[in-house]
């Protein structure tokens, strides 16, 4: 192996796939190269974590079988509540 050069996709610029980058790709199993330059995938992480949107599950309310969203995977062992349904059964919080 040895270090590549590949065009940043949100930039333009050029960035070095480094060896090391490499092998931690390989063994994550990741398929393909890093698609944007260090600088353009940390302002991507930044801009994520700080929006308010998040992974939404689909999902079927306890209490009223109404189909809402969750912001985790419902796993079966606690019920869901819709958004109405979850306020009423929520502890209330201090
Ligand atoms: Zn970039
Ligand atoms: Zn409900």
């Amino acid at each position: 192996m040895q270090d590549k050069t590949l065009i940043c996709k949100d930039c333009g610029g050029q960035f070095v796939f480094s060896v090391r980058d490499q092998q931690f790709y390989a063994e994550k199993g990741f398929e393909n190269e890093p698609q944007r330059c260090r600088e353009c995938r940390g302002a991507r992480k930044t801009q994520r974590s700080s929006s308010a949107e998040r992974d939404m599950y689909e999902a079927v309310c306890a209490q009223c079988a109404t189909p809402t969203t969750v912001p985790f995977k419902p796993r079966g062992d606690r019920p869901v509540y819709c958004r109405a349904c979850f306020a009423l059964h929520a502890p209330a919080r201090v």
